[in-house]
């Protein structure tokens, strides 16, 4: 069954004009998501990494232990520089890190940073690559985060977490095998990222008649999508018990009115129909 990004990334890829009357870029060149993937992804490093060179690879010891190994594993003949952090307590995404990863980025000299992992992880790698300029691929761990190729970065500065412009992540490996083997509650934050994107195409439309704000069909249409399938794959889970649930709802009023940002980045969502979902 095709995927829905693949449409998107075939348009969009390096830029492309849209029926809505705008241009839209992508930044991610390759989308790999099946079983197997792992390994294809390891082996197109090749191309990425010349004679001499070398590649950094982020992890911590929990996505080397899910991903991290085997993907080094097929990645033969290619020198590696290995970062892997402490798996508990779990990698705090701050600014000071992602500062101290980048040095040690220079001074590795890769061509490329690979980011294994979900959340934290990604948003390290993605962060140094912004901060050194070298390009960063992602080998994902989980279904919990849908912005592995996301111009933004949630990092924590002075004691908060910010949404800062980062690098997109140009090569995202996504290995079903890996995926369907991660931590259940990560499952349903993904979950949650997705149907929220229910709530987020009615906030365009109410944009849309209140302001005037520019909609695109079909990046709107391709959401909705994402949440379908979501909800389709759902009705064949196994049956929840509480606690997911209630990261689900959680998950749910967080990303309600946050996807789409892809599509307008400056925009904000209307204070009106984000207390409402938040109340809920
Ligand atoms: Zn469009």
């Amino acid at each position: 069954m095709p995927y829905f990004f693949e449409d998107l990334v075939h348009r969009y890829r390096g830029g492309g004009s849209c029926p809505c009357g705008r241009n839209h870029a992508i930044g991610a060149k390759d989308v790999l998501v099946g079983r197997g993937v792992l390994e294809s992804s390891a082996t197109m490093l090749g191309g990425e990494v010349p004679a001499g060179g070398c590649a950094w690879v982020l992890s911590d010891e929990r996505t080397e232990e899910a991903a991290g190994r085997e993907w080094k594993r097929h990645a033969r003949g290619i020198r590696l520089v290995s970062k892997i952090l402490p798996g508990e307590p779990k990698p705090v995404p701050t600014i000071e890190l992602v500062r101290a990863l980048a040095t040690e980025v220079r001074a590795a000299g890769p061509s490329v940073i690979v980011g294994v992992g979900s959340g934290v992880i990604a948003d390290l790698a993605k962060h140094a690559s912004h901060e050194t300029g070298v390009p960063n691929w992602a080998v994902v761990t989980a279904a919990s985060v849908d912005a592995y190729s996301s111009a933004t970065a949630a990092i924590r500065v002075e004691g908060y977490h910010r949404t800062l412009p980062t690098a997109v992540s140009e090569h995202i490996a996504c290995d079903l095998d890996v995926i369907a083997k991660a931590p259940r509650e990560l499952f349903f934050d993904g979950l949650g990222d997705l149907l929220a994107k229910i709530i987020s195409h009615l906030d365009w439309k109410l944009a849309r008649l209140m302001t005037d704000e520019h909609y695109c069909p079909v990046i709107s249409e391709a959401s909705l999508g994402s949440s379908r399938q979501a909800l389709a794959a759902a009705g064949h889970s196994p049956p929840t018990r509480f606690r997911p649930c209630a990261r689900l709802r959680t998950r749910c009023s967080r990303r309600g009115s946050a996807c789409r940002r892809w599509a307008d980045p400056g925009r904000r969502p209307l204070p009106s129909t984000r207390s409402g979902i938040s109340g809920r």
